[in-house]
């Protein structure tokens, strides 16, 4: 760190990414990307609009929110792209919180709620998972504090349905509560067509998962037009530019092209009831997941143990030396043929 570091960032930690080794060809489970390539669609659109590079992309991203909007059934003011969904995160943050509007979330979920707080130097509340892991919903009744919830929540995969995500924002009329929906295409329902009954709800959503554009660097938001107003202040006043035109493009054709998606996602599913099936015969216990991942631990072999033994396999999973979890593995569900190395492998260190 240099002398002339701003003080007021000096004791961030920053997040800390999922490996992207280029060393070596590892099969990558470790950061829940797509196995599937973007729809070709995507690429030609990209092509496409790189031949306009010299012009600014729309900073009103206006045929990007009406296909969004359009997908989840809202109105397009209700609708904001971003930078990846971790930039709608960040400006949620900026946006409904700070010193007296402080934050809250789970002890254990995406490792980026933290950071933002810290960041915007918001004060942040931790509330325990239950002992089984899942989020109880009583525990963030009336909290006064702006709740950000994960569904399915990461890295558990546990899902709330959309009753329960109902009665958390109804319990909560005076803040804002973030529903960040990065995996739920891989088997639960958006809750956003509940942003037109409630004003206080924000849904947040990716295209770096099921829409396989995570190196696209595309996320949304999806609110009442008058929190979407609130967002763009910040946009604004942070980057007007911030869905690059290449990005845009490929994101529409993707919407265009939805079918490619849902069959993507179908096979995912798919797998991720293989891979749980197979994965409970040789001794694990998981989650119930409805992402794109397991989340598994062993009876007799360690997290840390197994994450090495798979990396020298060749084969990348995430493990987090956090409390409580690090006995577990958050695994990505691949293709099929990844799902059966990532069990050749675990035969072959757990005998
Ligand atoms: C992957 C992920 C995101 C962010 O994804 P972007 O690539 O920034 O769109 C947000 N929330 C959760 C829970 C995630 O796992």
């Amino acid at each position: 760190m240099s002398r002339y570091f701003s003080k007021k960032y000096a004791s961030l930690t920053p997040y800390e990414p999922g490996e992207q080794p280029r060393e070596r060809r590892y099969i990558k489970l470790n950061t829940n990307e797509s196995p599937f390539p973007p729809s070709p669609k995507a690429v030609k659109a990209a092509e496409e609009a790189a031949k306009s590079l010299h012009l600014y992309s729309d900073p009103t991203a206006k045929k990007l929110h009406k296909m969004i909007a359009a997908a989840y059934g809202v109105g397009e003011e209700c609708v904001l792209a971003t930078n990846g969904s971790d930039e709608i995160l960040n400006f949620c943050f900026m946006a409904f919180c700070d010193k007296t509007q402080t934050a809250c979330f789970p002890d254990i979920t995406y490792g980026f709620y933290a950071v933002f707080a810290e960041l915007n130097g918001v004060p942040y509340e931790k509330i325990p998972l239950k002992e089984d892991l899942t989020v109880d919903i009583s525990d963030y009744a009336g909290k006064g504090s702006t709740i950000f919830i994960a569904n399915p929540n990461a890295p558990t995969g546990i899902y709330l349905s959309p009753d329960k995500i109902e009665a958390l924002v109804a319990s909560n009329r005076d803040s804002v509560v973030v529903i960040d929906e990065a995996y739920i295409d891989f088997g639960g329902v958006s809750a956003a067509k509940l942003t037109e009954k409630y004003n206080n709800l924000i849904v947040t959503g990716t295209f770096s998962k099921s829409r396989s554009m995570a190196g696209a660097r595309l996320g949304f938001g999806i609110a009442c037009p008058e929190l979407i107003e609130d967002l763009n202040r910040v946009k604004y006043s942070t980057n007007p530019y911030n869905v690059n035109a290449m990005t845009m493009a490929a994101g529409i054709a993707t919407l265009e092209d939805a079918a490619y998606t849902a069959s993507n996602c179908a096979v995912i599913v798919e797998n991720r009831h293989f891979l749980t099936k197979e994965l409970s015969k040789r001794g694990f216990t998981l989650t119930d997941s409805k992402a794109n991942f397991v989340f598994a631990s062993h009876q007799a072999f360690g997290g840390e143990a197994l994450y090495l033994a798979l990396k020298e396999k060749g084969i990348l999973v995430r493990h987090f030396k956090k409390a409580r979890i690090d006995n577990y593995l958050r695994i990505t569900v691949g293709a099929k043929e990844e799902c059966l190395a990532l069990l050749a492998a675990l035969d072959a260190i757990i005998k």
